[in-house]
């Protein structure tokens, strides 16, 4: 909440941290606060997004800016139609369109001769439609392929701006509509970008003003409401002030410590380790049924593959795997076998009996030969638990 998370969201995220802390296992190797703020980071990421680029392809492209008066929709243009041209070797032009405000024609048109961006004077077009209908036109004769649009803003929303703007938003098909926001403006974005999503297809967001002291929660509530992407955000007021949005920098922002992600990392290892220790203890002590076996499968899709596994453990480091242990369809059906048993199967499998092995086949649409073979490696798997160190994965089959 000190970072300006709307207050519903800081809810929805305590809530997520505290349902994962409480599934996750306490780590030896790390702090509590560490696990609680890797846990976090791993909340975070879903609300923060990872950046995206621009859709722009080939042919004709138009950006359109929207967003309150004050929340530097012009500066913004300027500053994307520098970086498209200069860094992506795009042709753009600026296209003032705030026929309210003849100042800022004005401002954008400044900017552009300022910084040698090119730019389309409509202001003196009496008509929004008539004035759209120049645009397109113009890139044609003049090779230009990306159009950036800065449209008016009001104080607040109001229906005859909202209006207008959706007028421009349907103008055009291929498009990005990008909400220009001001950082600093706290709880009450959630309720701004509910008022223009309400009329427009918001594609994505920019961001400004990060050079202030916000921390940026803002960026949660567009992200809420519109499920769309940051692409920018703005961190001064010069044309080259701009950078592409980087989610874990924004999520350290929020935190108020730097490298979460690092601390992330280290834990999800930190968890793959001890769960491997783990197995290998009820391996030596021979107290192994299905649950550790399904345990193991998971470890071993979530590390990506069985010689990363056995790479872990001290054990195991000299085996040689066969190619087809790294199936990971494979590894998902012997998972899906092991659901479908009971509580009671798992724990004490040698109670599965036949009738038993066709329900449990039915329920994974697998054969009977296939609920088999699981349950013989099963048995090896099992018997190895006396004899680590001559393991011979060329009895298993998967
Ligand atoms: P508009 O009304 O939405 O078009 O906003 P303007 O582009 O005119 O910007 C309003 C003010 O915000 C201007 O003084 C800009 O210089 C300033 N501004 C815009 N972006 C940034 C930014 O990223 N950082 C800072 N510090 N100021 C910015
Ligand atoms: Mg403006």
């Amino acid at each position: 909440m000190e970072a300006d998370v709307n207050y519903k969201l800081v809810k929805e995220i305590t809530d997520k941290v505290e349902k994962k802390a409480k599934e996750q296992k306490v780590l030896d190797s790390f702090t509590p606060a560490e696990q609680i703020l890797s846990i976090l980071y791993s909340v975070l990421v879903e609300y923060v997004g990872t950046s995206e680029k621009l859709d722009l392809r080939g042919g004709n492209n138009f950006i359109i800016l929207v967003g309150l008066q004050g929340n530097g929709k012009t500066t913004t243009a300027a500053k994307l139609g520098y970086y498209l041209k200069n860094k992506m070797h795009y042709n753009p032009i600026l296209v003032p369109f705030d026929f309210k405000r003849p100042a800022s024609f004005e401002q954008l048109i400044q900017l552009g001769k300022t910084n040698n961006i090119p730019y389309l004077d409509l202001r003196n077009e009496t008509n929004i439609e008539k004035a759209l209908s120049k645009i397109e036109p113009y890139m044609e004769q003049n090779n230009f392929n990306v159009a950036i649009i800065d449209t008016a803003g009001r104080k607040e929303i109001d229906a005859s701006l909202m209006e207008e703007l959706k007028l421009i938003n349907d103008y055009f098909d291929k498009k990005e509509t990008l909400m220009v926001m001001d950082v600093t403006i706290g709880q009450t974005a959630l309720d701004i970008v509910k008022g223009f999503k309400e009329y427009l297809d918001i594609t994505g967001g920019i961001f400004t003003k990060f050079d202030s002291s916000a921390k940026g929660g803002s960026v949660l509530s567009f992200r809420y409401v519109t499920g769309s992407p940051v692409k920018f955000v703005g961190t001064g007021e010069k044309i080259q002030d701009f950078e592409v949005f980087d989610g874990d920098a924004l999520i350290s922002r929020l935190v108020g410590r730097g490298d979460l992600k690092g601390l992330f990392e280290k834990a999800q290892e930190a968890i793959s380790l001890e769960e491997s220790e783990k197995i290998t203890k009820d391996f030596e002590s021979g107290k192994f049924d299905l649950n550790d076996l399904k345990v193991q499968l998971e470890s071993i899709l979530k590390m990506g593959g069985i010689s990363k596994v056995f790479s872990m453990l001290p054990n195991f480091g000299n085996v040689k795997i066969p190619k087809e242990y790294a199936d990971e369809k494979a590894l998902r059906r012997m998972i899906a076998i092991i659901n479908a048993m009971t509580k009671e199967e798992r724990a004490h499998p040698e109670i599965i009996n036949a009738s038993r092995k066709e329900r449990i086949a039915r329920g994974t649409h697998v054969s009977k030969a296939e609920v088999n073979q699981l349950l013989k490696n099963f048995e090896n798997f099992k018997k190895l638990s006396k004899n680590l160190k001559n393991l011979d994965l060329s009895r298993f089959k998967f």
